[in-house]
């Protein structure tokens, strides 16, 4: 058998018996109407397996949500509701963090911790509607009885997702806060040993308490989490929160600890209140760490780049600047092909400084949210027709052909000075990536849109760092081969955002790039300010 299917077929089984285990094991928790379980695993596992997998490892979820119904006495009719109800929550979840939220597994950005949480709680309902609607249906729940089965459903699935989909996906994802590893280890056994303590202290019988005494015992989680959280981030905050929750099932569940009554189901609703808040603070707090710490990182990076970058052009142009000297001092009538060269070359390396400069100044000045765009009619084709001519002019004769196609005259709206510098970004990045090969440019759109394409048949951008390259300081080659801020694409698409428009890359590894902007004609009622909190990275 080929490789491909096969391994289809073992992610397929492994996520189907590991759905079906941890399903049984949650509907052993007292389920409330003998189905909705306030302890739900196999919702974040489902939901971790499409983002890491990819859809196409639906037909496991659904054919372990109907074999576990199954099992446990649905009616066929019933179980296939609830396996409909539970596919669809968490297709519904991968979409909506993958398409609309432009979600990153590692869980360590704000906006992604904000994004699941909002998807947990939201595709929840999907599956408890569906799902106690089935039971209904098969009068397996009376309409007496329907609130409360979906409140312990809808609880269940999205605190699955919470705590076991974060953890899944923290540990699936590239580590980006490297550390020692002995100080990591040591480090981490020391906190788990205490974490485990801890909880067993608070939820296991293990030392005597009284409970009276100490009513609110379970915060004393909250400086181990915290202390998980703050040293390791996101994997630091998921791992803790995992643990702590085993372990306070495990013991509310035998009748231990502070949320422990008299019915189990009442006792588990309430713990998973509890471990609710802890998960949403603990995320939060290890996605913020862990964008800190980028931060950090990004800064002490860029000032390393910035200072290189610079000096190299400043030192070039220096050493052509004084040859030249040296040549027309020490000869009496100075060679003037001689001198040509030498000027050529220093004004390569002034412009290549200038753009180095520009580049700065739109930084600041976009990050500060300083600009405001200055709005007037511009024609695109003769915009782009010049700078490309400028270009030229400087590139000399090593230059590759730059053709310029005009579809649609491009007339809009626009803020001229701004969108020269997305032209230049774009035809610079073209030239410097592109392999000496030939470059085209096509003003195109209708009458609402203008378009603008710029093609070259260069080095090419995988497919992963297609999102990636327009954030701040992002670079998908290294900077020993291609100078550079990693700033360029950056201010582009602000710029571009700024306007109410879109900047999208069509490229593969080794076959070029097609950068495509896309502007609305119309004055932009609806455009942004200049300003970046509207980008992510
Ligand atoms: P810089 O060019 O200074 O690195 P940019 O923000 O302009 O910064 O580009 C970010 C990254 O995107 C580049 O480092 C490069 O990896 C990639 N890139 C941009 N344009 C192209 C292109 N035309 N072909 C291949 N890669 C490109």
């Amino acid at each position: 058998m080929p490789r491909g299917p096969l391994k289809y077929f073992f992610r397929l089984t492994g996520l189907l018996a590991a759905y079906v285990l941890t399903a049984r094991l949650g509907l052993l928790m007292d389920a409330v109407g003998g189905f909705a379980s306030l302890v739900w695993p196999p919702s974040g596992i489902a939901l971790a397996a499409l983002l890491i997998g990819g859809y196409r490892l639906w037909p496991a979820i659904a054919l372990g949500a109907f074999v576990v119904n199954a099992w446990v006495g649905a009616p066929l009719g019933v179980a296939l509701g609830i396996a409909v109800g539970n596919t669809l929550e968490a297709c519904l979840g991968a979409y909506l963090l993958q398409r609309v939220a432009h979600f990153e597994n590692g869980l360590d950005r704000l906006r992604d911790v904000f994004a699941l949480v909002l998807t947990a709680f939201l595709t929840a309902v999907v599956g408890a509607t569906i799902g106690v609607t089935s039971l209904r249906l098969g009068q397996v729940v009376s309409w007496s009885g329907y609130g409360s089965t979906w409140k312990a459903w809808w609880v269940g699935d999205a605190l699955g997702e919470l705590i076991v989909a974060s953890l899944l996906l923290t540990y699936f994802s590239r580590f980006s806060v490297p550390l020692k590893r002995t100080r990591v280890l040591m480090e981490t056994g020391v906190l788990l040993v205490l974490l485990v303590f801890l909880t067993l202290v608070i939820f296991g019988k293990i030392v005597p308490m009284d409970w009276q005494a100490l009513p609110h015992q379970s915060y004393l989680l909250f400086p181990v989490l915290i202390w998980a959280a703050v040293r390791f981030g996101p994997r630091g905050a998921t791992l803790g929160i995992f643990v702590a929750s085993v372990i306070a099932v495990a013991g509310t569940t035998l009748g231990f600890g502070p949320f422990a009554r008299p019915v189990l189901s009442e006792s588990l609703l309430i713990l998973q209140t509890f471990m609710c808040i802890v998960a949403i603070t603990m995320l939060i707090l290890g996605a913020s760490i862990s964008e800190r710490k980028r931060a950090v990182k990004a800064r002490d990076e860029f000032l390393a780049i910035a200072s290189h970058e610079l000096r190299t052009p400043v030192g070039a142009l220096l050493l052509q600047v004084q040859a030249l000297l040296r040549h027309i001092k020490k000869e009496g009538a100075p060679n003037l092909t001689r001198v040509r060269t030498g000027l050529e070359s220093a004004d390569r390396q002034g412009q290549r400084l200038a753009r180095l400069v520009n580049d700065l100044l739109d930084f600041s000045s976009v990050s500060t949210s300083q600009a405001k765009l200055e709005i007037s009619e511009v024609d695109l084709g003769a915009l782009v027709r010049e700078s490309v001519a400028q270009f030229q002019d400087h590139q000399l004769t090593e230059s590759p052909g730059v053709t310029v196609r005009v579809d649609q005259p491009g007339n809009g709206f626009w803020d001229r000075h701004r969108l020269e510098r997305v032209v230049d970004n774009l035809l610079s990045n073209a030239l410097k990536y592109g392999r000496g090969k030939p470059i085209s440019v096509v003003v195109g759109g209708d009458s609402t849109r203008a378009l603008l394409t710029v093609s070259d048949r260069g080095i090419g951008i995988a497919e992963e760092n297609h999102s990636r390259i327009f954030s701040r300081f992002e670079r998908a080659v290294s900077g020993r081969n291609y100078g550079g801020f990693g700033l360029g694409l950056w201010i582009a698409r602000e710029i571009v955002i700024a306007h109410g428009g879109s900047i999208r890359v069509e490229s593969q590894l080794g076959q070029g790039a097609i950068f495509t902007v896309e502007l609305p004609r119309a004055r932009a009622g609806n455009a942004h300010p200049l300003e970046n909190n509207q980008l992510p990275g």
